[in-house]
């Protein structure tokens, strides 16, 4: 536990977007060379970047210079995404009735299908 909250005092201190993937057991931020997605392990702080190829551990992360192209980055949260989207859903089963909700229900159990088949 101890890295992990390191980690995220890192990424808050320089203002990085990020978010804890529990199913992963990863850290999900914009690698800091390029911008693009990058996963970090919270056990052992390794992380890479697919796009770029940089790779390294939380001590080689910090010696890195960030990119303008990494800060102020949205990382796609699918967990944050959800929560708009059902939030969204009830907001408009106000205006359009029963059937925007008939249709969260089926979209819950699509994701719900989907969790299941990772
Ligand atoms: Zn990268």
């Amino acid at each position: 536990m101890g890295k992990e909250l390191i980690a995220i005092a890192f990424f808050k201190d320089r203002k990085l977007n990020y978010y804890l993937d529990s199913l992963k057991k990863a850290i999900v931020f914009p690698c800091l060379a390029c911008g693009k997605q990058a996963d970090m392990d919270i056990a052992t702080t390794r992380w890479s970047c697919d796009f770029c190829q940089q790779k390294g551990n939380l001590a080689t992360l910090i010696t890195i210079q960030v990119m303008d192209a990494a800060v102020n980055t949205a990382i796609f949260n699918p967990k944050k995404e959800w929560y708009a989207i059902k939030r969204r859903f009830n907001k408009l089963s106000q205006r359009h009735g029963q059937e925007m909700l008939v249709l969260l229900k089926k979209v819950e159990e699509l994701v719900k299908y989907y969790e299941g088949s990772k």
